[in-house]
């Protein structure tokens, strides 16, 4: 059906999605803007194409250039990976309409989906639990949405339809703060997503992060892969993830997943994706889907042994799943942690030169990484450099495997937060398993995570 892939991306993920393409035979373009023409999947394609400035908006970000690389190398299929466009549905859309094949749900799912009030609807709809919150977006009318604001109760968070990436959300305490956040957060969603809808949702205060992945075929096939625990947050942005969630009864999860798969079939969804739910007092409630690869996702595929990138590839050539429910038999335990090119503990950039990479390996070790011997990090992107996982046949020893691979990874050049995931590796709370989303926020506050020696 398609035997050329164009990646629409960069770093690690490019790097990624290139070597699933390798392992089904498939060729594969790069294309790269001019601050990264070093990359390594860059060198690797079989053909590159630089197509604009270092500024995303001119290259990653522009759909007629892209669409352009894709004619002028006989690309047939185009995958986002994730950020970017991924989850963009016009961009979907404009890849379908040009001929080609989007590696991901149509353009209609990702729209549903990407709006997280239609989003809320469907999953509802489909029997899935909601955090309490309005029905819709807040009308203009101040008295209201303060009306609103009572029946959902205090705390609550205020948040973007189109949100995404931690970004567009405001926690209210009372109604004192309400008509102030509702209008910065409308201005800002207005500003960074083109749509000023916003929402609200009950605030829960100390709920973990878990998440469950799918993936679907074109032939109304669906499973769910078991769960991610995400809650170690920073700014809603996540740092480790783990699976299985520890201490999370298995047939509670096991409901939640198949209630998943429901929503799958009810929303025509096709590919890879991921429910996001906020779990707490052993209840799980939806959040959010996303409609494509997600960064965490090799912490499933040590879990669970399938490598989810590659069906994402068979999905989009119109194969069948290659296994049924009770083929996915996740076993041990799988811990990532992303390694930022950020100071450990002020989290300041720090682009630069890598003077020196060594990273580490053992048994039950995965390292996801672009990075190599003098590559130059851009200050352009995203700081993600690299992502070590671990998997071991319990918790211990994943945490044991994890904290050994850390003290071996040498990146030298530029700061990374490698020293912050050493510490937390030892932080007696995460230790123990369960920690919710406010704890590493919390343990960073405390000072007591030995920065002070940095
Ligand atoms: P995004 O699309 O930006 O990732 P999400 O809706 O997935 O936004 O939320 C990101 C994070 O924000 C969650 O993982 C959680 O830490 C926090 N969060 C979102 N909604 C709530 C809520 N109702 N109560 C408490 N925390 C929340």
């Amino acid at each position: 059906m398609f035997d050329t892939v164009l990646i629409a991306n960069r770093g690690e993920i490019a790097l990624r999605i290139l070597r699933a393409c390798r392992v089904l035979g498939l060729k594969t373009v790069a294309v790269h803007s001019e601050a990264d023409a070093t990359l390594r999947h860059v060198r690797m394609a079989d053909q590159a194409l630089c197509i604009g400035p270092a500024a995303a908006r001119e290259s990653y970000l522009d759909t007629a250039r892209l669409l352009l690389a894709a004619r002028l190398t006989g690309a047939q299929a185009v995958h986002p990976g994730y950020g970017f466009l991924s989850e963009n549905a016009q961009f979907a859309q404009a890849v379908a309409d040009a001929g080609l094949v989007f590696i991901g749900p149509p353009a209609e799912a990702i729209r549903r989906m990407g709006d997280k009030i239609s989003a809320k609807r469907a999953m509802a709809a489909a029997g899935v639990p909601c955090v309490p919150g309005s029905e819709g977006a807040l009308p203009q009318d101040a008295q209201a949405v303060a009306a609103m604001a009572r029946d959902v109760r205090y705390p609550l968070i205020i948040k973007a339809t189109a949100g995404g990436g931690g970004r567009g959300m405001r926690v209210v305490k009372s109604e004192s703060e309400l008509a102030n956040a509702v209008a910065t957060t409308r201005e800002e969603a207005g500003r960074a997503f083109g749509c000023a809808d916003v929402y609200m949702e009950r605030f829960l205060e100390h709920p973990r992060h878990v998440e469950i992945q799918v993936l679907a075929d074109s032939h109304g096939n669906a499973v769910w892969l078991g769960e991610r625990d995400c809650s170690m947050q920073r700014r809603h942005q996540k740092l480790v993830e783990e699976s299985p969630a520890p201490g999370i009864a298995r047939d509670l999860v096991a409901k939640v997943g198949e209630l998943c798969t429901r929503a799958c079939r009810e929303i025509g969804y096709v590919g890879a994706g991921t429910f996001e739910f906020l779990y707490e007092d052993g209840e799980f409630f939806f959040i959010e889907m996303n409609t494509r690869v997600q960064v965490e996702h090799p912490v499933t595929e040590l879990a669970t042994g399938i490598d989810i990138v590659v069906e994402q590839l068979r999905i989009a050539q119109g194969e069948r799943l290659s296994f049924r429910q009770e083929d996915v038999q996740p076993h041990g335990h799988a811990i990532e942690c992303r390694i930022n090119a950020e100071h450990p503990w002020r989290f300041t950039p720090s682009p630069g030169k890598v003077v020196k990479w060594m990273p580490p390996g053992g048994p039950g070790v995965r390292v996801e990484s672009h990075l190599y011997d003098g590559y130059v990090v851009p200050p352009n992107y995203d700081s993600l450099v690299a992502k070590v996982l671990v998997h071991g046949r319990d918790r211990p020893e994943a945490l044991a495997r994890m904290r050994t691979a850390l003290r071996e990874l040498v990146v030298e050049g530029i700061d990374t937060t490698t020293p912050l995931h050493e510490a937390l590796m030892d932080e007696p709370e995460f230790v123990r398993g369960g920690a919710d989303i406010h704890h590493l926020e919390r343990w960073l506050a405390a000072g007591t995570h030995g920065s002070t020696k940095q």
